[in-house]
């Protein structure tokens, strides 16, 4: 049986130029691929798969809530590669870990663990469920050296826990954020530095 994939990271941890290299490794090998994404991330132009590094290749099927993954063609395919699984419904991620059963084709999906508020997505919280594989995209925290686990959301450079969660490409700024920093920035706790013992 194949085996589904989720590899998640923060914002800025080159989960979507990954993507892209697996896809140009199997593409060089002569071999049939189909590259997913939600039908809402219009980042980028509505079929772009596009990292910030450059690179972009175009999506064969912008996913809806709606679409039956049965339904598309998947004759001959050797992988089916998801960029931006986090917004994919509950119900999507249950099709595609079917396609790895029934049609024995690999599934890699690449998206965020979680949204600005540290809650995890819909279609992140079915993958951590059913996926045979979890595997983490590294990133460095945008202030510290420490790894980056959250993503802090700045809307006009201010910190906020504000706004609906689901939002692309506006005028919000997201970043790779450690624990530490993220509840710094956030004032979500009084930070002190380490208490001296008194004698
Ligand atoms: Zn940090």
């Amino acid at each position: 049986m194949a085996k589904l994939y989720f590899r998640h990271g923060t914002v800025g941890s080159a989960k979507t130029l990954n993507l892209l290299a697996v896809a140009h490794n199997y593409r060089q090998q002569g071999k049939k691929i189909v590259l997913l994404k939600p039908e809402m991330d219009t980042r980028f132009g509505r079929e772009q798969i596009k990292s910030r590094a450059g690179l972009e290749m175009a999506a064969d099927v912008l996913v809806t809530p709606e679409t039956n993954i049965f339904e598309l063609d998947l004759e001959g395919v050797s992988c089916i590669l998801v960029d931006e699984a986090q917004f994919f419904s509950a119900q999507t991620i249950e099709q595609l870990r079917q396609v790895t059963l029934l049609k024995d084709i690999p599934v890699i999906c690449y998206g965020l663990r979680t949204d600005f508020r540290s809650k995890l997505f819909e279609g992140s919280l079915r993958l951590m469920e059913l996926a045979d594989s979890i595997e983490e995209v590294k990133a460095t925290c945008h202030y510290c050296n420490r790894k980056s686990i959250m993503n802090i959301k700045h809307v006009n450079g201010v910190p906020t826990l504000d706004g609906p969660s689901v939002q692309l490409g506006a005028e919000e700024t997201y970043f790779p954020v450690c624990y530490r920093c993220y509840a710094q920035q956030l004032k979500l706790v009084e930070m002190c530095e380490p208490q001296l013992a008194t004698v």
